[in-house]
């Protein structure tokens, strides 16, 4: 499985870096986005390193779908948004900042008026570590 070793994700699958893990399989890895746009934001990615979509293999993407779909359900069953967006960037025109293949799940509120370049701005820790518990326990 190819992988980048000045990559943050491929860091995070390594398990040298840490993260609020959702699921894994041999494939894929799902954790909490560490600057939620929203509350139960999330991210699922590849285990190997490929840098956008058109770098990662069909056979991938297909695995990574498959655990968007299981994490998606568990966030909705969690937090009963009024909907959720995926969100996919390629480049820096689409202000793609790591280059490593991975789907947002974005949970949405009536109203929330989330700007889809939204920004980093770091999320309350314990609030996030919290809310992964809670989706964790609810992927099945
Ligand atoms: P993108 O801008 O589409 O490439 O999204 C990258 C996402 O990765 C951003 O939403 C970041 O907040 C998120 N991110 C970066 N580093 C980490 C990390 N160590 N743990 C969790 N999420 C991260
Ligand atoms: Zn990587």
């Amino acid at each position: 499985m190819s992988s980048d070793p000045n990559c943050i994700f491929c860091k995070i699958v390594a398990g040298t870096i840490p993260c609020f893990k959702l699921l894994e399989d041999e494939h894929t890895l799902a954790f909490m986005d560490i600057n939620p746009a929203n509350d139960g934001h999330c991210l699922v990615i590849s285990k190997g390193h490929h840098a956008n979509l058109y770098e990662t293999p069909p056979a991938v993407l297909g695995h990574v779908m498959a655990s968007v779909r299981r994490v998606a359900t568990a966030v909705r069953d969690v937090l009963a948004p009024d909907g959720i967006n995926l969100v996919q960037a390629n480049g820096k025109g689409a202000e793609q900042s790591v280059f490593h293949f991975h789907i947002h799940v974005l949970p949405r509120r009536i109203g929330d008026d989330l700007k889809m370049n939204w920004g980093l701005r770091p999320g309350d820790m314990k609030a996030i570590s919290a809310l992964a518990e809670r989706i964790r326990a609810k992927v099945a």
